[in-house]
């Protein structure tokens, strides 16, 4: 209803300024602030379906489910995955609430441990792993990475063009470096993909930096695990660096 007022109002405006040149500066501001109203209403509309939704076709129908979530979570995961909107972990893995701890940022990386730089990213690791005792940690790459891209267009002259993403992608220059030196004759694109699975790797060593996570590994009481879902061809690779041991598995 809020939609078709606005709709209507906006049209409204776009006939009298058609008709009235020497109101053009009044109606374009009208209609701009019409439109932010319309998109607002949109939006929160998009959200009361979305929730409405999952309460009548999820909650409701899976009730001993959610009543022992509200005692207490016990998920054997805690997964590392890119903030990029087309690789939810909950969607592609099928993770239902409580059975995987998340953090998601730019690139899914984990830095290493820094009690003041990282300290976000360090107390969901502890928590996970001193108060959860999540029995694996899986970190999750993914084709046609932005914040990769980003990483491997860094120039080499030092100069920086953004305020955080720079600085914090640089959390895998050495994947960058490796990709460079080890596959020259690969256009950029390509470098980009191995690059996106390399800084998985990096991510899993600095994950052993921080020293319950070591600890944990070497107590075999936690799994370190790498990832790679390419959604271009829908796959999913998965392979394991504890141990010593690394099989690599697509599905
Ligand atoms: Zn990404």
């Amino acid at each position: 209803m809020a939609e078709d007022l606005c709709n209507n109002a906006i049209e409204g405006l776009k006939k009298l300024l058609s008709e009235r040149s020497d109101l053009e500066a009044v109606a374009a501001v009208k209609i701009k602030q019409l439109t932010a109203d319309l998109e607002a209403t949109t939006s929160v509309e998009r959200i009361k379906t979305g929730f409405t939704h999952f309460k009548t076709e999820k909650y409701e129908k899976n009730p001993s489910l959610y009543e022992e979530l509200v005692k207490e979570q016990k998920p054997k995961f805690m997964v590392f995955a890119c903030s990029d909107s087309r690789v939810c972990p909950s969607h592609i893995l099928d993770f239902q609430p409580g059975e995987a701890f998340m953090v998601r940022n730019i690139a899914n990386m984990v830095p290493p441990y820094d009690k003041t730089k990282y300290s976000c990213v360090g107390a969901a690791i502890e928590f996970a792993v001193l108060t959860l005792k999540v029995e694996n940690i899986l970190v999750i790459g993914h084709s046609c990475c932005g914040g990769i891209k980003g990483l491997m267009s860094i120039p080499d002259d030092g100069t920086t063009s953004s305020d955080f993403i720079e600085d914090w992608v640089k959390i895998c220059s050495t994947a960058k470096s490796k990709v460079k030196e080890e596959f020259k004759e690969l256009d950029f694109t390509e470098q980009c993909s191995k690059c996106e699975v390399e800084a998985v790797n990096v991510s899993l060593g600095n994950l052993l930096t921080y020293p319950f996570v070591k600890t944990a590994v070497m107590n075999r009481t936690l799994n370190l695990k790498g990832g790679y879902y390419n959604f271009v061809n829908a796959t999913f690779d998965i392979w394991c660096l504890d141990h010593g041991v690394s099989p690599r598995l697509t599905i």
